[in-house]
This record gives C-alpha cells, structure tokens and sequence, in this order.
C-alpha cells in the first residue's frame, strides 16, 4: 500500500567533527520519504520555496517519491542549521528558519486522501492534524516530533496523540515530553495520550518500542566504523520502518519488530554520510549484508537472533517500489 508522507522539506546547514555542508537536501519529509521508498510507493506532502534547487527534486523524482502534494510556492524553503560536536548523539540547533512554514497549510491531493498509511514527520503537530483530518480512513498513522515543537506546541501535540497508532521520539525529547527521566515511566504517560505503540530512538544505543498492551521490546543500533553526520537517522528510521508496514499483510509485534530492524538498517547507512548522500548510492546487496550483519549484533543464542523473523522476500529486492 502507499504511504503518505508530510513533513519539512529542507536546505539544511551541518556542522560535525568530519565535516560540514551548506544548504544540503534535508527535511524531515525528504529523509522519510526517500527512506520508505526502498519498501513502498509514496506520495509527499510539503513546501518549499522557488530557491529549492531543481536537482533536489530530481533525486526525490528517481525514487519515484510522487511530488503531487509538494507545493512550490513564493518565498524562502525551510532552512535548519545544527552542530554536533565529539558527542554525535547530541544536535545543537543553531538556527531554523520556518520561512514558508509559517504559512503553509498542507493540502493532500484527492488522489493520496485514500492513503492508508501516513507518516506524520516532524513538523508543526497542528499541520500534522490537518493532514490526518483530510485522510479518510487510515490504518495506520505514525507522527514524529522533537524538541523544538514540544517546547512550543505541546498541548498542540498532546491533543495530535489522540488521534496517532505509532509516535516516536528520541529518549531527549521522550524526557522533556512526559517530564520523566524512567523510559518506562514515560513511555506509559506517552500511551495513555492515544498511541498503540511508542518507539523511544536511542541513536547509537538503538532502539525501545513500547506496546500499549503493556509489552516492550528493544533493538541495539548496528555499531558502525564511520560516522560522518546522524541528521535525519530518526526520520530515515520512521520512513523506514512505516515503508516497510505499508507492504506487510499484517500488523503485529512480528511486522513492528522487523520493521523496526529495517528502520535500524537504514538509519545506519544514513549516518555514514553527509545529507542523503549515502542513500542515493544504496544498493539492494547493501540491504542484505547489513541485515546478516544485524543478525550477529547479539550473538547466536540471544534473543536478537531468535525473535529475528525470516527475511521478508519481497522486501529482499527493496528497490524499486512496487505499487
Ligand atoms: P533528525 O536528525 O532526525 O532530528 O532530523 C533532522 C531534520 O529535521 C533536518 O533535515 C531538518 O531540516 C529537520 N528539522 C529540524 N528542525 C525542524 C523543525 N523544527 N521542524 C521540522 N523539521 C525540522
């Protein structure tokens, strides 16, 4: 099934200790998009600017990523800056620009209003709730956020949370959202707002999803040689693990749980280079190698190997998307 994506499309400045780039391809719309697109078709919704370059477009254009529900308006694209120092798991923002944000209303074309999946990516929680509003029947809506909405917005987004399956957050923002240190603790304030299932991102301490029904589950993060820049790991992880629930029969802590694998998976070759870059050069042997790779994170007797489901076939051969 298609999944519907909304969120920042972005020119994003970034500092690291390996580097820097100016005005690079980023927003939390383009990192999940182009991530869910090795599992799904999918359709964007967003806005940028007339300074958005052209060749941006084209790469989301080459994943088949439908641009429909892009608006190209008058005006400044969204633009963050952040910094990471020797500490890769913490951002310094810098700056962000809302620029065209700040007027935007999200319209889905009629032809996404079908959509049975979303991913409501890390934007304003009231365009988010006009996106779901204008959906007719998901199945399955999955929202992100970050620190910046939580101290702006909260009661905004604690009123989107009613209507949301699947939230995420990184353990920063899941602190400062529920005022709770205990994960636990938090992640049982988190459900008791509307979600089914709460996936709390650890960056390279990897991942807790935590079940409504009271079960939890954990991921480590597959410990990498190079790390070049982690921006947009949370949103490759969200694009990718709903990408890969778009295309599943069915719903269940199996499908969370290797959707949660492949969202790892992703997230983890993002970090090796700046912007999108190591995803425009991804390859299907890519994939699979680092899924083998996974499998030994914990050993032949933990319980990472035994709870790790077969390898899904169809998603073997990820690319291109199938309709
Ligand atoms: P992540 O590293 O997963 O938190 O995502 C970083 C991406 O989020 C960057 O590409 C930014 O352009 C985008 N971003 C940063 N701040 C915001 C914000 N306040 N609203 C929407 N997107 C943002």
């Amino acid at each position: 099934m298609r999944l519907l994506v909304v969120g920042s499309v972005a020119l994003d400045s970034v500092r690291t200790p390996f580097g820097e780039v100016k005005n690079a391809l980023g927003g939390s719309a383009v990192y999940a998009a182009y991530s869910a697109s090795f599992f799904t078709s999918v359709d964007l919704v967003g806005v940028a600017g007339e300074d958005f370059p052209s060749e941006y477009l084209k790469l989301l254009k080459e994943r088949s990523i439908d641009l429909t529900g892009l608006q190209i308006k008058k005006g400044k694209t969204f633009s963050w800056s952040g910094e990471y120092a020797s500490n890769l798991n913490q951002c310094q923002t810098l700056s962000t620009c809302l620029n065209l944000f700040k007027s935007f209303r999200p319209e889905v074309p009629p032809k996404y209003s079908d959509d049975k999946f979303a991913f409501l990516g890390n934007i304003d929680p009231e365009l988010q709730l006009m996106v779901y509003r204008q959906l007719k029947n998901p199945h399955l809506l999955a929202a992100d956020s970050m620190n910046f909405w939580i101290e702006r917005k909260k009661k905004q987004l604690v009123n989107l949370l009613k209507y949301i399956d699947l939230f995420l957050l990184n353990d920063g923002e899941t602190r400062d959202f529920s005022n709770e240190y205990n994960l636990r603790k938090a992640a049982k304030y988190v459900l008791s707002l509307g979600p089914k299932i709460f996936v709390v991102k650890k960056g390279e301490h990897g991942v807790i999803a935590f079940l409504k029904n009271g079960s939890f589950f954990s991921l480590p993060a597959y410990p990498l040689k190079i790390i070049a820049d982690p921006t947009g790991a949370g949103d490759v992880f969200g694009g990718a693990l709903m990408g890969y629930l778009a295309r599943c029969p069915k719903l269940n802590k199996t499908s969370i749980y290797q959707g949660i694998i492949w969202g790892s998976i992703m997230a983890s070759y993002n970090v090796e280079a700046f912007s999108l870059n190591r995803l425009l050069t991804l390859k299907d042997k890519d994939l699979k190698k680092r899924y083998q790779e996974f499998k030994k994170i914990g050993g032949r007797s933990s319980s990472v190997e035994h709870q790790l489901p077969k390898l899904d076939r169809r998603v073997q051969f990820p690319s291109p998307a199938p309709n």
